[in-house]
């Protein structure tokens, strides 16, 4: 099953892989990793380690077996120019080889990975498990706070707590400015159960972005963020439903 970019944008769909990774680092993840990835990796204590090395070769082997055609140890990856100070250091990542039209966006919370793959259009995506008592105020805009105090449950405080957090960061890693940007002012609307319209604009970028949360499983929270001006269909796949994808 490889999905060249020509027939893969044919379809228009966005594809959203969802997958977990183990305990233990296998070799054969560290085999298709490159140079910084295996630095970054070196870097981590240990389960942060075998997390990152494992989404990292899951991704790889993702993009390079379905969709590009190539080994996934032979798939270099790059940045963009930030949109704002047009610093390539931290702009959205993209790839680099071989030549493509794909585009994607990547969010690791623990085992847990999630990537969104385009032909041409530029989205974000943002997986976090919940962890009772994570509700980050100095996020969130002033109505989304209110909200959040009138919540009389702290299950639903989580809830629209959680909702709010990802949709902010779908946003802002669709536009690839990183978190640097003002999180207070991206009102996300959490009581509304989406999907929803946020605006949030750089330059030369869509100032309407369309964002659906993503059912993921208990505890896991996720949501996805494109150009609004054209929404595009949804295909979630699971990564652990191809079995031999990780022979390849
Ligand atoms: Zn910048």
């Amino acid at each position: 099953m490889t999905e060249t970019s020509g027939r893969f944008r044919e379809t228009g769909a966005i594809h959203v892989w969802h997958g977990r990774v183990g305990d233990q680092t296998l070799p054969s993840d560290l085999l298709v990793l490159g140079d910084d990835e295996l630095r970054l990796a070196g870097r981590a204590s240990d389960l942060r380690a075998t997390h990152y090395a494992g989404v990292h070769a899951a991704v790889r082997r993702v993009l390079g077996s379905c969709y590009l055609g190539v080994s996934p140890a032979d798939v270099r990856f790059g940045r963009h120019a930030c949109p704002r100070c047009a610093d390539p250091g931290h702009g959205r990542p993209r790839i680099e080889h071989p030549v493509t039209a794909l585009d994607f966006s990547l969010s690791r919370s623990g085992p847990h990975w999630l990537l969104a793959v385009t032909a041409g259009e530029q989205v974000g995506v943002d997986i976090e498990r919940c962890a009772p008592d994570q509700v980050a105020e100095v996020a969130l805009t002033d109505d989304e706070l209110d909200l959040m105090r009138r919540a009389d449950l702290p299950e639903r405080r989580q809830e629209l707590f959680y909702r709010a957090w990802t949709r902010k960061e779908a946003v802002l890693k669709a536009c690839g400015v990183g978190m640097v940007a003002e999180l207070r002012d991206l009102e996300t609307r959490p009581a509304d159960a989406g999907p929803v319209t946020v605006g949030y604009g750089e330059p030369g970028l869509a100032g309407r972005w369309y964002v659906r949360d993503l059912a993921l499983g208990p505890g896991l929270v996720g949501a996805l963020a494109q150009d609004a001006g054209r929404v595009r269909p949804v295909v979630i796949r699971q990564a652990e439903s191809l079995p031999g994808m990780w022979q390849l």
